[in-house]
């Protein structure tokens, strides 16, 4: 079994952006500034865009972080979108999801001027995906294929079964693989909730993509010897033992499921890294 090491495989990313950036500054070029929104207090969504907000500064990116009350109207998270679309210094915009519930994702996402969609959440970005065409592609799907990049894994002629189907992971990420590109070429099975046979679908991949939000749910009697397993999922389980009182764990039985695996990610340490290196990417990519 090989790890998908996240952390030396984003650190490689972001040190060719963070030299890219320093070229672009030494050749007069505007230094990429990325605004990012956060509505409430969603302890984990204060932890993602913190987390961007510090990768931004050590590729040497501008940021500009802010921050609604949970109870900001709808129309004031759309002004604030709008008045970033306009700003010209302003190259990427992301608003960081979930929102609170009175406030519509789809009408935020519409209103993100696809120039500035580094999230790739827009129809506009989707619709180019699906095509082929040039565009930002959703940050963890994206990152992944980076991942399976870096490692030299050839996908082509694989079956890759993806558990889950939303909008930002799942759905994406089956698209990008059945894409014939390279990582890509793959044979898809799109899993959810309703999937009957999820196990012996799993027993047939030759890589699991799980993005499912449930802690340690894929287990090792559900994997194929020698598959390549790639764990999205985070999710917090109580434990004393921790300050905080919690640790993150992935969608799938790692320590059971690593064993029977030829590459598998770890969480933390996988693919939450290198969705920030993927935004950072599409940060720089809107700038250009
Ligand atoms: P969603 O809740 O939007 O989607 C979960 C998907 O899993 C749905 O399609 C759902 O099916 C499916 N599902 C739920 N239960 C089952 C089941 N028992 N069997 C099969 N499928 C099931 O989650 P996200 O896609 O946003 O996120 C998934 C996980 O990835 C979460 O843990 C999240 O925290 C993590 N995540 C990690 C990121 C990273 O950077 N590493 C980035 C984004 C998310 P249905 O459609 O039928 O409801």
């Amino acid at each position: 079994m090989q790890l998908l090491d996240g952390i030396k495989v984003s650190n490689a990313i972001l040190e060719d952006i963070k030299n890219e950036v320093d070229s672009r500054i030494k050749n007069h070029k505007k230094r990429p500034h990325l605004a990012a929104i956060l509505v409430g207090d969603n302890p984990a969504s204060q932890t993602y865009v913190g987390a961007k907000v510090k990768t931004c500064e050590y590729v040497g990116f501008q940021s500009t972080l802010s921050k609604l009350a949970d109870d900001a109207s709808e129309a004031e998270l759309l002004a604030l979108i709008e008045k970033y679309n306009n700003d010209a210094d302003i190259d990427g915009i992301l608003v960081q999801l979930p929102l609170p519930r009175h406030i519509s994702e789809d009408k935020v996402i519409n209103t993100i001027s696809p120039l500035k969609d580094v999230d790739g959440f827009h129809p506009v970005s989707i619709g180019k995906m699906v095509l082929g065409q040039d565009t930002f592609i959703p940050a963890t799907p994206n990152g992944i294929m980076m991942m399976l990049a870096h490692y030299n894994i050839d996908t082509s002629g694989m079956h890759c079964v993806v558990i889950g189907r939303s909008n930002i992971v799942g759905t994406p990420m089956s698209l990008l693989m059945s894409r014939n590109t390279n990582p890509g070429n793959c044979t898809v099975t799109m899993c959810h909730s309703k999937t009957k046979n999820l196990k012996e679908m799993c027993l047939q991949a030759d890589i699991i993509v799980a993005a499912i939000g449930r802690p340690n749910y894929v287990t090792a009697d559900m994997v194929k010897p020698g598959a390549i397993i790639i764990d999205v999922g985070i999710n917090r389980i109580e434990d004393a033992s921790k300050k905080s009182g919690f640790r993150l764990v992935g969608d799938v039985d790692f320590e059971a499921v690593k064993e029977k695996s030829s590459y598998i990610t770890p969480v933390p340490g996988g693919v939450g890294k290198m969705t920030i290196c993927a935004l950072m990417k599409n940060t720089l990519l809107a700038c250009n």
